[in-house]
């Protein structure tokens, strides 16, 4: 009998992590809305699972219209990451649709929010330091729902958040060489709040003055916000790549200055496609950034090491 324990002891060791092996990630199942939501989502899961993203890059979060696939995929997942704050207005009747049953995480519940005419504006994420909140309570809310992964979440969370305090740092030496009152911003709609606030920038103005990107300004909207651009020196309009550039160019024509749009737009509601340089969070911060200190006449810093290609 003493000779043959070990090898039933090996046998059993060896039949317990087959039955194990199936039950970690691979069955909980994680759907997420915006692509900055699926970055942050993917970084915490990492290898240990795979995340189901509703909206792919150059999609406005702010309207949308979910597939058939996608209320598939949502009624079989266990846990739903969004931003919150009304963002995504249309979650409520894809939860209904779906018959969704699982825990939703609202990833902007630890930021402290801003809202302006009694608006609350839902960018949250355009500030690296709510970015990394986010990505916190991403992990320790996953970290709940499927705790034999918790291990894993907080130790992805802790390793990205490193790399956002990285990204914080360079985006304050990048624009630190521009004189505080000459950091001066025009975007296409309102989606800059937290990033300006965290960088000492002045917003000028948008073109669509609103929160949400479906929004129309009136020609009043605009004539107000040419004049603005010519008593203040704003330098460049930026568009963004999630909305047709066009009056950003009419604006920018009629106050004869610089206008950044296609390639050379500014990442808010989404990331970029696949292969952009920007279909990332970081790698998209890192973009609006260096255009930004190109607008200004500043110099990038080095990006550092363990940022690039990330
Ligand atoms: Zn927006």
């Amino acid at each position: 009998m003493r000779g043959i324990a070990p090898v039933l002891v090996a046998g059993l060791v060896a039949a317990s992590l087959v039955a194990c092996a199936p039950i970690e990630s691979a069955e909980f199942r994680v759907v997420t809305t915006t692509t900055q939501i699926t970055d942050f989502t993917e970084q915490v899961v990492g290898e240990s699972g795979s995340v189901y993203a509703l909206l792919q890059a150059n999609q406005s979060a702010h309207s949308f219209d979910p597939s058939a696939r996608d209320l598939l995929e949502l009624s079989r997942a266990d846990a739903l990451v969004m931003n919150g704050e009304h963002l995504e207005p249309w979650v409520d009747d894809a939860i209904a649709a779906s018959g969704f049953t699982g825990s939703v995480i609202v990833a902007s519940d630890p930021v402290s929010v801003q809202s302006r005419d009694g608006v609350v504006d839902p960018h949250v994420w355009t500030d690296p330091k709510n970015a990394s909140k986010m990505t916190q309570f991403i992990a320790d809310s996953l970290s709940q729902l499927n705790p034999d992964r918790s291990d894993a979440y907080r130790r992805n969370a802790a390793k990205y958040e490193q790399q956002l305090s990285l990204l914080d740092d360079w985006i304050r030496g990048t624009l630190d060489q521009v004189p505080a009152e000459r950091r001066l911003l025009v975007t296409n709609h309102d989606a800059f709040t937290y990033f300006v606030s965290a960088y000492d920038i002045t917003l000028v103005g948008s073109i669509i003055p609103e929160f949400d990107d479906n929004a129309e300004p009136s020609a009043a909207d605009i004539d107000a916000l040419i004049e603005k651009i010519a008593q203040t020196g704003v330098r460049a309009i930026f568009a963004e790549s999630s909305i047709a550039p066009k009056l950003a160019q009419t604006v920018a024509a009629e106050a004869g200055i610089q206008v950044f749009a296609g390639e050379n737009s500014l990442y808010s509601d989404t990331l970029g496609a696949r292969g952009s340089g920007a279909d990332t969070y970081i790698s998209a911060t890192i973009h609006n950034v260096s255009l930004l200190a190109q607008a200004w006449g500043v110099a990038p810093l080095p990006v550092p090491k363990e940022l690039q290609n990330v």
